[in-house]
């Protein structure tokens, strides 16, 4: 077997981690190193498992064995909040009473950012976004995609190197969907920052990662870069999921 040649100092280390629902094993003794400011795909079919993983790293689940290190850290047992990760998921889950200001500041105020701060960081998400003519509106006066650029926009001004997304754009319609795929890529350009994107989508996975996690069964099949993965798949399940017909 091939191996993955090793990545000095990862952003996110992933090692032998297990995770199991009651007799379920959901996750097998995974390990993924993500590179400084590497954009990551985990790609698979529904059910195989990305959104535990990234719920794992976020620590929004508790892991069943196996350590996770963010920035050289051992987070394992780390509070959600404490990981300097940022998340952003399929369902917008934007607080609909208040405006979308206050749906970026809020976490914000609550961690005790000084105000200035607060002010700068949102300036800035809004500009990077293209949502300043939104900031005074309620969640229920935006469409889809402006309440994804937002839920995008929290993640952003949280201020971290770590971005986790769950499928941020399967609720959107396709002409949506590669207008917000192109504005992740270039975001990511400008911020340079580590993303682990999770989605079912084999067009979305082909045009942003810098390399594909193809997942089945709770198992990573091939970590490859996209080009490597369509040409040279390492077993039919992935060339059926992703690689060339041939
Ligand atoms: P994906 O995001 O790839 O569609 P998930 O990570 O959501 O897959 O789910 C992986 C497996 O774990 C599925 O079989 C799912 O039914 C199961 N699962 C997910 N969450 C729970 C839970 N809270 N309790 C029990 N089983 C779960
Ligand atoms: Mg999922």
């Amino acid at each position: 077997m091939m191996m993955a040649a090793a990545i000095a100092n990862p952003s996110v280390s992933i090692q032998d981690l297990s995770l199991n629902f009651g007799v379920m094993s959901v996750l097998k003794t995974l390990n993924l190193d993500v590179a400084e400011g590497e954009f990551i795909v985990l790609l698979g079919p529904s059910g195989c498992g990305k959104s535990t993983l990234l719920n794992c790293i976020a620590g929004l689940l508790d892991i069943s064995e196996g350590r996770i290190f963010i920035k050289g850290k051992n987070v394992t047992w780390e509070e959600p909040k404490d990981r300097g990760i940022g998340m952003v998921f399929q369902s917008y889950a934007l607080y609909p009473q208040m405006t979308v200001e206050k749906n970026l500041s809020f976490g914000l105020r609550v961690a005790g950012v000084p105000k200035e701060e607060i002010a700068k960081r949102i300036a800035r998400a809004a500009e990077i976004l293209q949502i300043e003519p939104l900031l005074q509106r309620k969640p229920s006066a935006l469409s889809g995609g402006q309440r994804q650029r937002v839920a995008i926009g929290r993640a952003l001004v949280r201020d971290v190197d770590v971005f986790l997304f769950d499928e941020p754009l399967s609720n959107l319609d396709a002409k949506l969907r590669s207008e917000l795929r192109v504005e992740i890529k270039l975001l990511h350009r400008r911020l340079q920052n580590t993303m682990i994107y999770v989605t079912h989508d084999q067009i979305e996975a082909m045009t942003l990662a810098d390399r594909i996690a193809v997942m089945k069964g709770g198992v990573i099949q091939q970590l490859d870069a996209p080009q490597t993965i369509y040409n040279r798949p390492v077993n039919r399940f992935v060339a059926g999921f992703l690689g060339s017909p041939a």
